[in-house]
């Protein structure tokens, strides 16, 4: 355990007991306070980056280009820019050194994250070197109410003596990315200075630029000081240089009494709308900010609000409900609703650490769905992100020879290919080539959480706008990278690589890519034969105005008709899936032997690379690639789609398949425990919840040892929330209609949660063997249908349906 102390208080706190300088970078991560617009580190506010703490604050979008001569080569990065430091907060007793944690004798010492309202608490009470004891105690949140704001309470109380303290608040540009030790070689510098700047004797503030992208960072503070609910007047002086600024408030402090210190923030980027001048926007805009206690009321009822919707309540189990909770709160942190307005994707790791550069991949398909029908117009937003890219997308396609939209695996500020041709090794320390980004698959991914996206809400309006043009585009690229096999009669597709990134070519080939992925065929095939219906489903004045602007053709569509039933699909000779041609000829690797000499082997790719050894050479999987099909489509779906491929599909093709690679994946991506979980939840539901388990602790527990604090790792964050919806409630969406396949494992008593399904709010229970639909009231009048297998009912406003659910998915207990 990473020392979180379970800390129940009703299933809303995570809490940690000590200080402890190793766990701290990961403590940071977890209790990293934001509201969909900027995030920050759970670092204290008096420390500096130095190895043991890294305050680090993020915004969405906010990202610069810097480029690294390494080995006399030019290596351009784009990186998402760790912004200056608006925390910094010190305290000085006595004209001494400021107060730092390795500096005095904690005598009681709590970090905490109150997941309800997403803030970060620390209570300390410690002896300095002078024998002095002082209570602190400092609360700090990112407005939810007001993305633009934040704030810092502290309360100090001498504990047994009285005299003159200095508290010094700053804003701190002098700041760079060094979050990530295996990036230290890459340039790290991304803003420039402007100005510091004083309005009036209380607010400060400070604007900084970054280098390439030329974004504006403005912040701007109020700090003040209150006795007995009174303000208390401090004396002031200013600090200032052109990348940092500080005031430092000088007061006297009574034993036994508590003196409070507001410190209020306001933060704008030149990407903000109804902004000029953001350094002038931000100093109004904190001299106007309420003081703590307002603000921070007015963002707890926000919070209230989210948790109505967003809330996933299970008995069974106290850790569970924590960690879901705090999954929940992460997710929100990064896409709440301020996030639908705003230019923004879904970085892997968050706004919360330098991991992955702030990167956008493939990772949002785990997200979308709990967004679909928790927060759709989040949901539409990252859509959104996608569309404003499509111009690089066909302009990539174009470059490679292809048609269509070709999106990138990794994305940044402008949708461009971010995907480093060189990676660190961290356990030989050599730079290896990477080819990663030829997963394709990412644009078969897109695809898919348009069209899940549009089930579940039916908002035709984006369909025809925005999500047919993308879903037109992609099948064209896939269409044109498809080879037709007169050999086979079968369309193939060379070149890409699947989700499995220890595989990106064959051994000792010299360029990149793989024949037939799978899981990438399967998907075309899927996505070919929507494409081709997709027309069906818009206007007709929606119809002719794509086509004729993309230029689609009847033989086109006859095209996709072909490969929705011809794609090549590689099996072995007992019939399993190969998740690529020539999978069968690759060598077993003796798991024993590796497992006995290295302990943990999740990465396996780095352990034969150290060795001199290549992973291309065995049949060895980092995470979950063929098995994706068992996660992303029901039974019934697959075996649809492989009949009308002309592939057999048996009743234990599933399970085949997925004990077939459980043998032999290393799950060095955490997102394969979610994909294992839930493609296992109806074969093997306790196996199911096992995996369920680890992907639910990988990050409060730092499974990986040592990435959590490099930032959280978001879609397995929200690939828990989909698991518990999606696998254990069973909530499925297809054809219209809301069904419910409940297969609750044994630790899992009973649940309950809300969704929006096509804008009517249904409340989910699963308690006793039953399953009840209650249509919240303020759903409008639209009628859903929605039930069990055999059993779809028409809910209105109001209605309440209650179905019994068969022998083996009853749940005994509820929440
Ligand atoms: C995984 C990818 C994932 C990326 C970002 C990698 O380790 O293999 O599937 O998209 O991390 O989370």
């Amino acid at each position: 355990m990473s020392g979180w102390d379970g800390g129940i208080v009703d299933g809303f706190l995570l809490a940690y007991r000590g200080f402890d300088p190793e766990a701290e970078g990961l403590r940071e991560a977890l209790t990293s306070t934001g509201n969909g617009y900027l995030c920050t580190r759970g670092a204290a506010e008096w420390e500096d980056a130095d190895g043991v703490h890294y305050p680090g604050t993020y915004a969405h979008g906010g990202y610069n280009r810097e480029t690294t001569m390494m080995g006399g080569l030019p290596v351009l990065n784009e990186d998402l820019v760790n912004l200056p430091n608006w925390l910094v907060l010190e305290l000085r007793i006595e004209g001494e050194d400021a107060i730092t944690l390795e500096d005095v004798e904690l005598l009681d010492y709590r970090h905490e994250y109150d997941i309800r309202s997403a803030t970060v608490l620390r209570h300390l009470r410690f002896r300095d070197r002078a024998g002095r004891e002082t209570t602190l105690s400092s609360r700090r949140f990112v407005s939810m109410a007001d993305q633009h704001h934040a704030g810092i309470e502290w309360t100090l109380v001498p504990d047994n003596w009285s005299g003159r303290v200095e508290v010094i608040s700053a804003l701190d540009a002098r700041v760079s990315n060094r979050g990530v030790a295996r990036y230290r070689q890459l340039e790290g510098r991304h803003l420039n200075p402007v100005s510091p700047r004083t309005f009036g004797s209380e607010v400060i503030a400070l604007k900084a630029e970054t280098r390439q992208s030329n974004l504006y960072i403005s912040q701007a503070t109020r700090t003040r000081v209150f006795r007995g609910g009174e303000p208390l007047p401090a004396s002031r002086t200013l600090h200032q240089m052109e990348d940092y600024i500080q005031q430092v408030l000088a007061f006297d402090v009574r034993q036994g009494e508590a003196t409070r210190i507001e410190k209020m923030i306001a933060f704008y980027t030149s990407r903000d709308p109804a902004v000029s001048d953001t350094l002038v926007r931000a100093a109004r805009s904190a001299a106007r900010h309420s003081d703590f206690a307002a603000a921070f009321d007015r963002h707890s009822a926000v919070w209230d609000e989210l948790w109505r919707t967003c809330d996933t309540r299970v008995a069974g189990s106290e850790q569970v409900q924590l960690l879901l909770r705090l999954h929940s709160a992460h997710l929100l942190q990064v896409c709440s609703p301020h996030t639908a307005d705003l230019d923004a994707g879904m970085p892997a790791r968050g706004l919360n650490g330098e991991a992955y550069r702030g990167h956008v991949f493939w990772d949002e398909l785990y997200a979308f769905p709990f967004l679909n029908v928790r927060l759709p117009e989040v949901a539409r937003g990252l859509l959104m992100y996608r569309y404003r890219r499509i111009g690089e997308a066909r302009a990539a396609a174009r470059e490679a020879g292809f048609r269509g939209a070709m999106f990138p695996w990794q994305s940044g500020s402008e949708g461009v290919e971010e995907t480093q041709r060189v990676h660190l090794n961290p356990l030989s320390g050599r730079w290896e080539p990477d080819l990663s980004r030829n997963q394709r698959h990412v644009n078969a991914a897109i695809f898919f959480n348009i069209w899940n996206y549009f089930q579940a809400t039916d908002d035709q309006a984006f369909l025809e706008s925005y999500g047919a043009e993308m879903m037109l585009d992609i099948a064209r690229f896939w269409s044109s990278i498809a080879r037709f096999n007169p050999a086979r009669e079968r369309y193939e597709i060379h070149g890409v690589m699947g989700p499995d990134e220890f595989h990106e070519k064959y051994p000792g080939a010299p360029e990149g890519g793989l024949a037939n992925n799978a899981y990438t065929n399967v998907l075309v095939a899927w996505l070919c034969d929507i494409a081709a219906r997709l027309p069906s489903l818009l206007s007709a004045s929606s119809v002719a105005g794509l086509r004729a602007r993309l230029g689609i053709s009847d033989d086109e569509l006859a095209l996709w008709r072909d490969m929705s039933r011809r794609m090549f699909v590689p099996f072995d000779s007992d019939g399993v899936i190969s998740q690529f041609e020539g999978w069968d000829e690759l060598e077993e690797l003796d798991w024993d032997a590796y497992r006995a000499k290295y302990g943990n082997i999740q990465r396996l790719d780095r352990i034969l690379r150290a060795e001199g050894d290549e992973p291309d050479r065995y049949k060895i999987a980092k995470q979950a690639d063929a098995v994706m099909l068992f996660f992303l489509f029901s039974d019934e779906e697959l075996r649809e789609l492989f009949e009308r491929l002309g592939y057999d599909y048996r009743r234990d093709t599933a399970a085949r398949n997925v004990a077939y690679y459980d043998q032999r994946t290393s799950h060095g991506s955490t997102l394969s425990f979610v994909t294992y979980a839930g493609a296992l939840a109806a074969i093997d539901p306790e196996s199911s919840w096992e995996r369920f388990l680890v992907a639910l602790r990988s990050d409060a527990d730092d499974l990986q040892g040592g990435t959590t604090k490099e930032g959280i790792h978001l879609g397995v964050m929200a690939g828990t929330l989909d698991l518990v919806q999606r696998y254990y409630a069973g909530a499925q969406i297809r054809d219209g209609l809301l069904y419910f396949d409940p297969r609750l494992p044994s630790g899992l008593a009973g649940l309950s949660f809300q969704l929006r399904f096509r804008a009517v709010p249904i409340m989910v229970t699963l308690d006793s063997g039953l399953l009840t639909l209650e249509v919240q009231p303020e759903g409008g009048s639209r009628e859903v249908r929605a039930g069990i297998p055999g059993d779809v009912r028409k809910l209105g406003p109001g209605d309440r349906a209650v179905f019994e659910l068969s022998e083996g998915r009853v749940p005994a207990g509820g929440p």
